[in-house]
């Protein structure tokens, strides 16, 4: 039986090419700055998004948690939307981490927009937390790999700026937002304070994120990465596979993108499906007549597996490891259940 695992873009394994790699990285202590593969990762990560300065770290968690410690002071506030992953999955850090509280909006498809954010700034007054930062995630999760372009961006980058507040990007997916949108991913570094950028979803490596943003920032972050116990020795191993990603894994993900609208286009045309979010990237969120996981326990028969989001929700995620004969295996699945 042929298996298709479309739980996550987090499940892929090594390439050849990339094992070979790590295998003969250049390594050295990274806490004394001395890795090589981890510093020309973090150079050419923030070249790549018009930043000065780049931190790997084990986790896009620990990225993004690291940026607003970074980004704020206790008794402060974030604005985010409320299908962010920063407030729905990280566990609660930003009250942990940053002693910070969350003001939530009610975007479209986890979308946001400087009209939404403006109203919720809250005014100098004793009384109120201190907005500092916002929020954005590209593509959303939540919201089924939605994107924003760099011209929904600018708005909101300008709103923060005129209201002194950060502006820090969750870029889990930002490669799966650029294939889609056809921004530059240079571009970002005039919008944003930080962005994080996941190395282990759609790109394919084992492990980490990349935080970028100006120097000083970074310094302060690696004082955060310390304390947290993030700070690793010969990393070096997974930023060469990491590097690999960026030179061989970006262009490759509208294939990805071209797997979900297959299996989205299959699904409107099946009467058990109830609707189905549009595929504008490696996400198909889709709504069941029967309860999820009913549906998921007779595709995890056929060896296919996916994950619930919700009662009646499924959601559907392509990578580097779901080749076009499990995608054709997984449509002739669904059109027979
Ligand atoms: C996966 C993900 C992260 C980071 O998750 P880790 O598992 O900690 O690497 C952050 N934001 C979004 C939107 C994600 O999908």
């Amino acid at each position: 039986m042929i298996t298709v695992d479309l739980r996550s873009d987090t499940v892929t394994k090594p390439t050849p090419g990339m094992l070979e790699a790590m295998w003969s990285a250049k390594v050295g202590d990274d806490v004394f700055g001395e890795d090589e593969s981890i510093n020309e990762l973090e150079a050419k990560a923030a070249t790549m998004f018009g930043m000065e300065a780049g931190m790997f770290c084990p986790s896009g968690t620990m990225t993004n948690q690291i940026a607003i410690k970074c980004f704020t002071q206790p008794l402060d506030e974030l604005i985010a939307d409320q299908t962010a992953h920063v407030y729905r999955y990280e566990g609660g850090g930003i009250a942990f981490n940053s002693g910070v509280s969350t003001r939530l909006l009610n975007g479209y498809r986890g979308i946001i927009t400087a009209e939404m954010i403006e109203p919720e700034i809250n005014a100098e007054n004793i009384h109120y937390p201190h907005t500092s930062l916002v929020v954005l995630e590209n593509t959303v999760n939540k919201g089924g790999g939605s994107c924003y372009t760099l011209d929904q961006i600018a708005p909101i980058a300008h709103l923060c700026k005129a209201n002194n507040l950060k502006l820090h990007l969750d870029g889990a997916r930002i490669f799966n937002a650029l294939a889609h949108t056809g921004d530059k991913s240079v571009d970002y570094g005039k919008y944003f304070n930080g962005v994080s950028v996941c190395l282990s979803k759609g790109l394919g490596a084992p492990v980490g994120s990349v935080l970028l943003a100006d120097t000083a920032t970074i310094k302060y972050a690696r004082r955060i990465r310390k304390v947290l116990g993030g700070g690793m020795r010969q990393a070096g191993f997974l930023a060469a596979a990491a590097i690999y990603a960026l030179d061989h894994h970006v262009e490759r993900l509208k294939i990805d993108h071209a797997h979900a609208q297959i299996l989205a286009d299959e699904l409107t045309k099946l009467d058990w499906v109830t609707g189905v979010l549009p595929a504008e990237t490696n996400i198909v969120l889709f709504d069941t007549v029967q309860p999820a996981d009913q549906v998921l326990a007779k595709l995890l028969e056929k060896g296919i597996k996916a994950s619930g989001t919700d009662k009646h929700r499924i959601r559907f995620v392509t990578h580097l490891d779901v080749h076009p004969e499990q995608v054709e295996y997984t449509v002739q699945v669904l059109k027979s259940l």
